[in-house]
């Protein structure tokens, strides 16, 4: 049987690893299990092993697994493109949400957040390798989005998340420039710590650059296996 609470030791050790040989903390990089596909079963097995964090893509599919799992003290994680129709349930269900690329939909988010909830967590997703298929916004526009954005009452503004293009490990360190810009311009941002960059293939690099938050599927879980769903 495949091990999950093995696989995930592992992927803390090469954290560990990587933090070292960067002369960083290593509590300064927080693992982020990215569940989507995989059952709520496995889920539960990596929440034993002391993982708290997850983040899923697909909305229906975490609502279903976010139901199931009530019980369990986890932080849910959006991480995948939102649309615009789908703010109230992302805002009603997830902790965080680390593809944000415009104001109209963090400002849904905000007025669509529960009173009784606290503030959701954002990242602004930066396409920081300007590529053209990708989600995230324009590096040049991140200023203003963060201008907007932090004076919403329901969103805690926490950092950036980028998916650069793999083998581009130049753009962590582009996507570190950018996120200690915005902390020397906007001093009064108290929660500004989060840089959510880095998956399976490139956790390494995104921490020499400066990651606070991985976000790892493959090397927790293993393949994923999209012909069911
Ligand atoms: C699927 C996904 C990941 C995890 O990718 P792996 O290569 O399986 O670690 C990370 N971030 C986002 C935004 C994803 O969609």
């Amino acid at each position: 049987m495949y091990d999950l609470s093995k696989a995930r030791q592992q992927v803390l050790a090469q954290i560990y690893q990587a933090c070292e040989t960067a002369q960083r903390n290593d509590e300064s990089v927080t693992l982020l299990a990215v569940s989507k596909t995989h059952p709520s079963d496995a889920i539960h097995a990596m929440y034993t092993a002391g993982q708290r964090d997850f983040g899923e893509n697909y909305l229906q599919e975490a609502l279903t697994k976010i139901d199931t799992l009530k019980a369990l003290d986890i932080a849910w994680h959006f991480i995948g493109h939102i649309q615009r129709n789908k703010t109230k349930a992302i805002a009603e269900h997830f902790s965080w949400v680390h593809g944000v690329d415009r104001f109209i939909i963090a400002e849904r988010l905000s007025n669509q957040r529960p009173a009784d909830l606290p503030a959701l967590n954002v990242c602004i997703q930066v396409n920081i390798d300007q590529q053209e298929s990708k989600d995230g916004c324009h590096p040049d526009d991140v200023m203003l989005l963060v201008d907007q954005i932090q004076a919403l009452p329901q969103i805690h503004l926490r950092g950036l998340m980028v998916i650069p293009a793999p083998g581009h490990d130049q753009a962590f360190f582009d996507a570190e420039q950018l996120f200690k810009a915005v902390a020397a311009r906007y001093p009064y941002l108290q929660m500004w710590d989060t840089l959510s960059m880095g998956m399976s293939g490139d956790l390494t690099p995104a921490i020499a650059a400066g990651s606070t938050m991985v976000r790892v599927g493959t090397a927790l879980f293993g393949a994923r296996d999209y012909s069911s769903s």
